[in-house]
């Protein structure tokens, strides 16, 4: 089991170090294809950021960049990220913006659909007909046409 996990760490590793020479640099903006919304591009680009960070961390640690380098770069990537993470939540609020907007919209056409006289109400004893019906279902009066386009 811990010689599993042993490997698992090794392949781990092996593909962590290998990745950023096969990642190509960043697309920018305009690269971007259409489809995409602002928010799962905005997690696309903090999940690259946190790729640059784990990156860097392993970098420090092999040596490869000093200690003033590292640093410089760290509260560079955090920052990005902080600033993603910001701007994420502010396009969360406005997707449950729309969300509440369409609510009330639904809210108001179904309070303007009860407010509207049911058309198939039976003039003859009132019962209120549930469908569209030519004659009432409950006396069999016939009902006022309600498309008089003959
Ligand atoms: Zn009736």
């Amino acid at each position: 089991m811990v010689f599993g996990i042993a490997i698992l760490l090794a392949i781990g590793m092996a593909v962590f170090v290998v990745t950023p020479l096969l990642v190509p640099e960043i697309p920018g903006e305009g690269a971007l294809p259409i489809d995409v919304t602002p928010l799962t591009d905005l997690k696309r680009r903090r999940l690259v950021v946190y790729e640059n960070l784990q990156d860097l961390e392993f970098e420090y640690k092999s040596g490869k960049i000093s200690p003033e380098d590292y640093q410089a770069l760290r509260e560079n990537h955090l920052a990005e990220a902080a600033q993603l993470m910001l701007a994420s939540q502010e396009q969360e609020e406005v997707t449950e913006n729309d969300v509440l907007i369409e609510r009330q919209v639904a809210a108001r056409r179904a309070q303007r659909r009860l407010q509207q006289p049911n058309p198939y109400v039976c003039p003859g004893c009132g019962f209120d007909n549930p469908l569209p019906v030519k004659f009432c279902g409950n006396c069999g009066v016939q009902l006022p046409q309600q498309n008089p386009k003959k």
